[in-house]
């Protein structure tokens, strides 16, 4: 079902990029698109309120171990998107995973082959993973 979903995302995609078909336009467009996830979050704290970001250097004791790092990491975020700012983002977060896929039908690369091997690398490697 879930494949399902997303193979039929991933040909809707390839019906609707007729504009921006070229590699160039795809990429820019993913970059617009990422800036504009950025643009959304910082507008949610500048103008909007609902959230607030506090960072600092994390504190991490001596001796900790690599699985304590999850407890003792923060996410710098304090409040809770309120509604509209969600719904921004969300609509910001839409265009990159639009982008995302023309990028993988471009190269021909299935979409759910990705998520399949992306999850199986978290299953594996866990919290080594990226980081
Ligand atoms: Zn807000």
């Amino acid at each position: 079902m879930k494949d399902l979903l997303v193979d039929e995302f991933q040909h809707a995609v390839a019906d609707c990029l007729i504009r921006h078909r070229s590699v160039l336009d795809v990429l820019s467009k993913f970059q617009e698109a990422n800036a504009r996830v950025h643009r959304a979050v910082a507008k949610a704290v500048t103008s909007c309120g609902c959230i607030r970001i506090h960072a600092q250097r994390p504190q991490i004791p001596a001796h900790s171990t690599l699985r304590d790092l999850k407890a003792l990491m923060d996410d710098h975020i304090e409040g809770e998107l309120c509604e509209s700012c969600r719904e921004v983002l969300e609509e910001e977060l839409g265009t990159q995973l639009f982008y995302l896929v023309a990028l993988c039908n471009l190269f021909d690369i299935n979409t759910f082959d990705l998520f399949i091997k992306e999850n199986r690398k978290l299953s594996t490697l866990g919290m080594y993973h990226i980081s």
